[in-house]
């Protein structure tokens, strides 16, 4: 019978239970030390009220070891340069771009139609520049305002324009099919059928968390899929406690891992993150739960290192 470490002793009864034998505890944590599922925190940082939050986000994050990436507006990084900078600038984090000023790359049905394609390069191009400068270092990732249902395919114009701002990856595929949520546990892909090879989609999964709390005052509206491929992922009504909401997370982190996806990533927002929860016992309870796992967390810019060399 193959040796356990202790380490492995306690993941066993964490993934089996103490009751379950040693053979099939054995098997399941094998099977644990097989998978990679990574775990990416991702922040959309857009508004005034996201500095205080960040605060109290970054906080959590040191504490728990934990990489983010945080997507930032171009504006609201202007608003706050130097303090952004000593929040953010720590080796956990990765900041990457969420446009200029939030206003739409492509049509979305709840956000409203694109923009003119000029006022679009200048999304892009603002959105980046904005970080390179305050932080003094690449920015290589962009995650449009709202995303979309269809990522950007079929957009070449857009495409091109980020591939000439030398962005390397976008995280654009941020809802479920015919626009309902959750955005399903999608797998990283290229856009080679575009013409771009190099430039890699990295999707945001589960529900944007600022509607499962009614944050943008839209009450009831028809978000969800029927059938719903994911009948478990859709929580009976808005989330009214951090667990609420953690158990809506779990659902997410627990199917990524058992079905070994390269990664999941949740789409949070810190201004929606505090008002909701001042004290971030989400972040603390669903972390706990990352680690519990063994998922591998990381930041965007490490899965795409991850998965372009592969
Ligand atoms: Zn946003």
């Amino acid at each position: 019978m193959n040796r356990i470490s202790r380490r492995d002793f306690v993941k066993s009864t964490v993934l089996c239970g103490i009751g379950a034998t040693a053979v099939s505890c054995t098997t399941q944590v094998r099977e644990a030390q097989q998978k990679s599922t990574r775990y990416i925190a991702a922040y959309d940082t857009e508004s005034p009220a996201c500095l205080a939050a960040c605060r109290k986000i970054v906080e959590v994050h040191k504490r728990f070891e934990m990489p983010a990436t945080f997507f930032i507006l171009g504006k609201t990084l202007d608003a706050n340069p130097a303090e952004y900078r000593e929040l953010l600038d720590h080796p956990l984090f990765e900041v990457a771009t969420h446009t200029y000023s939030h206003r739409m790359l492509r049509d979305n049905d709840f956000c409203g139609a694109a923009i003119p394609l000029d006022e679009r390069r200048k999304e892009i191009f603002e959105g980046k520049e904005a970080v390179e400068r305050v932080f003094e270092r690449p920015c290589i990732g962009l995650r449009p305002g709202c995303g979309f249902d269809n990522a950007l395919k079929g957009e070449p114009a857009v495409l091109e324009l980020i591939h000439e701002a030398g962005i390397r990856y976008v995280s654009s595929l941020l809802w479920g099919p015919d626009y309902s949520l959750p955005a399903h546990l999608t797998e990283p892909f290229n856009y080679k059928e575009d013409g771009y090879p190099d430039l890699w989609e990295l999707p945001g999964h589960g529900w944007h968390e600022n509607l499962l709390k009614d944050h943008n005052g839209w009450g009831p509206r028809r978000l969800t899929l029927w059938p719903s491929p994911f009948p478990e992922a859709l929580p009976k009504a808005f989330c009214k406690t951090p667990k609420d909401e953690f158990e809506v997370n779990k659902v997410f982190l627990d199917r990524a891992w058992e079905t070994n996806k390269p990664f999941v990533s949740l789409i949070w927002h810190p201004w929606s993150l505090d008002k909701f929860d001042p004290d971030m016992k989400m972040l603390e309870l669903t972390f706990a739960h990352v680690k519990r796992l063994g998922l591998k967390p990381c930041t965007y810019a490490q899965l795409y290192d991850h998965v372009s060399k592969a």
